[in-house]
């Protein structure tokens, strides 16, 4: 395993240690899969100086979730003793005093960073494990039974080859997809209005927001949010809170379908007076109303409130909620005229994976197969390419790309969309890669090592500079 300075060789390359790519490896480590898994290699990946949390910290919201589930996700008896250290930490203590409520998220990303050093440093230790930071993926290629991963480091390249690849290295969102999610619906977005995206505002203070929107408000220009989960109530509270005061009156959300409410049983929903279809909203395993797709903490008040009242959360801020499809009689007029008069709309419908150059050792360009809230996976994320074929050894689950709901673990069927989230990176999700990962590393080798290696000298001539690393923790 690992090899020369030329490339490296390995059985195994975490892509990507975000929130995902550490679910998957806390899991292997407390499962017992870690020495395996490491046996013929493994390689961490990441683009940060300090891998472990990505993105999640960076969103200035609460978590949609109690502070109990990511603690439960620390909660092991495994990883008892590398977790000591957190007995002394504020992060963890603060998550521990919100246990039953939702806590910020730069709070728990403060606490997963932490976790993650903790088991990174572990598994460097006893496992011989590889972490390369400062890194980035920049090319996959698949080669019969192998991946090439070309990565890039202060200026330099070099490239990894391995048997599995667990490739998660965040989302995006691409203003193209939503102008054809629209498209399709008839609805379109004028060619003077700027198209914002969700992730790039929910990273705003209250002072870059109003720097954002200033011309807008100054005009009294028309806002539309597009979406209606999580993300589009996160943004239209931090909206009205940042800009009530700089004169922001009201905003349109266009939505497609209902906005769905979580309740923990069909009792509490009956109770709230919240409408739902008993066959479809509830999840047969737990009974709980739309546990997947429904708003849940204070993205829930927001929603809650909006519905009851036309006001966002706590500020006088309007609202006006326009259904596209089967609404309410006039909601897809008055949807159609919101976002032709807008200014400025906001992108929240969902993300897409972000990705490096994919292709085939032939040259030919990979494209992955995409489902409606990411890639058309199996339950170990395996994805499909755009010829149908299943692209074994490659594994993506994060954000972007997600899974599809597990009947075992149940869902509400008017849900279609994929799961993501922490506790899922770290159970059921990675849960199911490893086994994958695991049963492929087990498998003999298909392809000899030297067609590999007779590809590498083309690649080489390719590619100038190919300098030998300086790189951080490179196998020496
Ligand atoms: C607004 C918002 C709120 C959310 N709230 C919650 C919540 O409350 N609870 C919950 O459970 N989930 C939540 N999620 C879902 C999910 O848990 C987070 O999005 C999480 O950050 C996803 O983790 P990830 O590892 O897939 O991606 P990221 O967090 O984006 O991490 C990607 C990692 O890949 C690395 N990387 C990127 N490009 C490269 C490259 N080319 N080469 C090498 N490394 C690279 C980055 O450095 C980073 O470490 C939320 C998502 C969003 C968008």
């Amino acid at each position: 395993m690992y090899g020369d300075h030329l490339e490296t060789v390995c059985g195994c390359v975490v892509g990507g240690a975000g929130p995902a790519g550490m679910g998957f490896l806390f899991n292997a480590l407390k499962s017992g899969a870690m020495p395996e898994l490491a046996r013929e290699g493994l390689i961490i990946v990441d683009a940060s100086p300090n891998p472990g949390t990505g993105r999640l910290g960076d969103y200035r919201i609460t978590a949609n979730s109690v502070g109990d589930v990511f603690l439960d996700c620390l909660r092991d008896p495994a990883l008892r003793d590398v977790f000591e250290p957190l007995e002394h930490s504020p992060a963890y203590w603060r998550i521990r005093r919100q246990a039953q409520s939702a806590p910020q998220l730069a709070d728990v990303a403060e606490l997963l960073a932490e976790a993650s050093t903790l088991v990174l440093n572990f598994i460097v230790e006893h496992y011989g494990v590889k972490l390369w930071t400062r890194t980035t993926i920049t090319e996959v290629v698949q080669d019969d039974d192998e991946y090439h991963v070309w990565v890039e480091a202060e200026g330099r390249t070099r490239r990894i080859r391995c048997r599995a690849l667990v490739l998660n290295l965040g989302g995006r969102q691409d203003p193209q997809h939503l102008l054809d999610s629209l498209a399709d619906q008839g609805l379109a977005v004028p060619p003077s209005a700027r198209v914002l995206s969700a992730d790039t505002l929910l990273r705003m203070n209250a002072v870059e927001l109003r720097d954002v929107f200033a011309s807008t408000l100054a005009r009294k220009g028309r806002i539309c949010v597009v979406g209606g989960s999580h993300s589009a109530f996160s943004v239209l509270e931090n909206l009205a809170d940042a800009l009530e005061f700089a004169g922001l009156t009201e905003v349109t959300l266009v939505h497609r379908s209902q906005i769905r409410l979580f309740y923990e049983t069909a009792e509490a929903a009956l109770e709230a007076g919240y409408a739902f279809d008993p066959q479809k909203d509830v999840c047969p395993v737990s009974g709980r109303v739309n546990r997947s797709g429904g708003l849940r903490y204070r993205a829930l008040d927001v929603g809650r409130e909006a519905l009851a009242k036309g006001r966002i959360g706590k500020t006088g801020v309007r609202l006006h909620m326009w259904q596209t499809l089967e609404g309410p009689v006039g909601h897809f007029d008055q949807a159609r005229q919101a976002l032709a008069e807008s200014e400025v709309v906001v992108q929240c419908t969902g993300y897409q994976p972000m990705l490096p150059v994919l292709s085939y050792a032939g040259g030919g360009a990979i494209r992955l197969m995409e489902v409606k809230g990411g890639l058309d996976s199996d339950p170990s994320g395996c994805p499909l390419d755009s010829s149908g074929q299943r692209l074994y050894g490659l594994h993506l689950f994060g954000l972007g790309a997600g899974l599809g709901v597990d009947p075992r673990l149940g869902s509400e069927a008017s849900f279609d969309g994929r799961i993501y989230g922490v506790w899922q990176f770290h159970n059921d999700a990675s849960g199911a890669v490893i086994d994958a990962v695991l049963a492929r590393l087990q498998q003999p080798v298909v392809q000899p090592v030297s067609v590999a290696r007779r590809r590498v000298a083309n690649r080489e001539e390719q590619r100038q500079p190919f300098i030998w690393p300086v790189l951080a923790n490179a196998p020496s």
